[in-house]
C-alpha cells in the first residue's frame, strides 16, 4: 500500500491516494516506435521485439483475446477510424510465434451506432484473418455473453461481457490512435472498453459519468498488452467519419494508464486534464506521474509531437460549433451525453458532407436544461434535460428523447423532422442497422442457450 499527494487540476483539489500495487515505481514501460507502413512483417517484428524485453504478468498462452477499435469501417463514410487489419495480423504472428500452449485467438468486437460487428469486420478486412490463420471472429451482439460481478463498480455494480473475454488466458488490447470529443479528445487503450459492453448497458450512463463507467470495465477486462495503431491518425471530427495523417507510429506496453497517459503526451494532449485517465490513476490501475514511466523503442516522443502541434482537435464546448443553428447549452454540460453526442453529430456532417452545414434549417437547439426565456419559430430539444427547459416560447417544437440520445436516434430524427441526411444515412447502412442488426442480437440470444464448439489453430 502506498499513499500519494495528487492534485486534480479539473476538479481543482488535492487529495491522498491510497494505492495497492505489486510492482515498485519504475516498471511502467512504454515503448514508441517508428513504422511507416501497414506492414504485418514489421508490425509482428516490433511486438516480438517488446515482449522480448518487457517483462509481461503472464506468459501468452491458452485462449487469447485481441481486442481492437472497430466503432465503425466503411469504405467510403468510415476510412480512419478503426484499428487496421494489418496491424491485428501481426499482433496473430506474433502469438503463433512467441506464445506457448495457444488453445484459440479471437477478435472480440462491439461496433457503434447499431450497426453489426460483422459489417464492421467485414469492411475492416477482418475476414481474411480468418481464413488465414483461423482465428474467431466475435461479434458481441451475436455471441455468447457472461455477465460479471464489479467489487468496485462505480456505475455498474454487475456487466454483461463477451464469454470469450471472460474465460480468456490472455487480452490484447489494439486501439486505433485517435482523437475523440466524447472523451476529452482522447480515445486510446481505455476508452476501448466501451466496445466490451452492449446495447442498454452501453448507453446507460454515458453522460457526465462517462469516464466513471469506462474504468469500471476495466476491473474484468484489463489488458496484458496492448499495441496501439498510430500508423495513421485519425483526428479533429467525428469518431467515426473523421480523416486521417500519416504519423507513422507504433506504441506497445503492458499498462494501459501509462499507455494512455504516453499517447495523450504524443497527441499534445496533458493526460491529467483527460478524466478517464485520471478516473483509472485515481482506482489505482497505473502510475501516477511520468516520473513512474520509462519511454523506450526508437522514436523519441517530442518527434511525434511536432507532427501533431497545433492541430486542431475539434474538441470545444457545443455553442462553439458554427453552424445554421443557434446552439444553447444549458446544464449538466455531458461531454459523453448530450453536449459531446451532438458535437459528434455535427462534426460527423462537417467531415464528410460539408455542404449540407449550410442547408440546415435556421432553429435554437438546447441541449441541457436551459432556464432563460428561449423565442424562436422552431426549437430543438436533444435529450431529457433540455425538456425540462421551462421557459419556451416556440410555433414549433422539436423533441430528441434520451439520456443522451443514441448516434443513431439523432441521426434519424435529424432526418426524419428536418431532411437533413448525415453522411451515414445510405442504403446500406440504414439496412444494416434496422434490417440485419435486429436479426443478429436474435441470433445472439439463440447462441447464448448453447455453448459454443472448441476452436483449432
Ligand atoms: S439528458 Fe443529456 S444533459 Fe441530461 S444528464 Fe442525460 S446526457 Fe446529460
Amino acid at each position: 500500500m502506498k499513499d500519494l499527494l495528487l492534485f486534480n487540476p479539473r476538479k481543482n483539489y488535492v487529495y491522498f491516494l491510497s494505492i495497492n500495487r505489486g510492482d515498485n515505481l519504475s516498471t511502467y514501460k512504454v515503448y514508441i516506435y517508428a513504422c511507416t507502413d501497414y506492414n504485418p512483417d514489421k508490425i509482428s517484428g516490433l511486438v516480438s521485439k517488446t515482449i522480448d524485453s518487457i517483462q509481461l504478468v503472464k506468459p501468452i498462452h491458452g485462449n487469447i483475446v485481441i481486442k481492437p477499435n472497430l466503432v465503425m469501417a466503411h469504405p467510403k463514410v468510415a476510412t480512419e477510424s478503426y484499428t487496421r487489419s494489418e496491424v491485428v495480423e501481426g499482433i496473430i504472428r506474433t502469438i503463433l510465434k512467441n506464445g506457448s500452449d495457444v488453445n484459440r485467438i479471437d477478435i472480440v468486437e462491439k461496433s457503434g451506432l447499431g450497426i453489426t460487428t460483422s459489417t464492421a469486420f467485414r469492411h475492416a478486412g477482418y475476414r481474411k484473418l480468418k481464413r488465414k490463420y483461423g482465428v474467431g471472429l466475435i461479434a458481441m451482439e451475436e455471441s455468447r455473453q457472461v455477465r460479471m460481478g464489479l467489487d468496485n463498480g462505480k456505475i455498474h455494480k454487475s456487466i454483461r461481457i463477451a464469454r470469450a473475454v471472460a474465460d480468456r488466458d490472455f487480452l490484447i488490447f489494439a486501439p486505433k490512435l485517435k482523437t475523440n470529443v466524447l472523451s476529452n479528445a482522447y480515445s486510446g487503450a481505455l476508452k476501448l472498453n466501451i466496445g466490451s459492453i452492449d446495447s442498454k448497458e452501453r448507453m446507460y450512463h454515458h453522460n457526465m459519468d462517462l469516464h466513471k463507467k469506462m474504468i469500471d470495465i476495466l476491473e474484468v477486462s484489463n489488458p496484458d498488452l496492448i499495441v496501439t495503431d498510430g500508423i495513421r491518425f485519425a483526428f479533429g471530427g467525428n469518431q467515426m467519419t473523421q480523416h486521417g495523417m500519416d504519423l507513422g507510429v507504433l506504441v506497445i506496453s503492458t499498462n494501459a494508464v501509462a499507455h494512455d497517459m504516453v499517447c495523450a503526451k504524443m497527441l499534445n494532449l496533458d493526460p491529467f486534464k483527460i478524466d478517464h485517465i485520471l478516473e483509472a490513476i485515481e482506482r489505482g490501475y497505473g502510475p501516477t506521474s511520468f516520473d513512474d514511466i520509462e519511454i523506450a523503442g526508437d522514436l523519441p516522443i517530442e518527434r511525434v509531437q511536432q507532427k501533431t502541434a497545433g492541430l486542431d482537435y475539434g474538441f470545444y464546448p457545443v455553442d462553439e460549433f458554427k453552424c445554421n443553428f443557434k446552439i444553447i447549452s444549458g446544464t449538466p454540460y455531458c461531454t459523453g451525453g448530450c453536449q459531446g453526442i451532438t458535437l459528434d453529430w455535427l462534426h460527423m456532417v462537417k467531415d464528410r458532407k460539408p455542404k449540407t452545414l449550410k442547408r440546415f434549417p435556421k432553429l435554437t437547439a438546447l441541449v441541457g436544461k436551459v432556464t432563460k426565456k428561449i423565442e424562436d419559430k422552431t426549437v430543438l430539444l436533444i435529450g431529457d434535460c433540455a425538456q425540462a427547459s421551462p421557459n419556451i416560447h416556440a410555433k414549433r417544437i422539436v423533441r430528441i428523447k434520451g439520456c443522451p440520445p443514441t448516434h443513431k436516434r439523432i441521426v434519424w430524427d435529424m432526418m426524419v423532422k428536418f431532411f437533413l441526411l448525415a453522411p451515414l444515412v445510405r442504403p446500406s447502412l440504414i439496412w444494416d442497422g434496422f434490417g440485419l442488426y435486429p436479426m443478429k442480437k436474435i441470433k445472439g440470444w439463440l447462441v447464448n442457450l448453447k455453448f459454443k464448439p472448441p476452436q483449432n489453430i
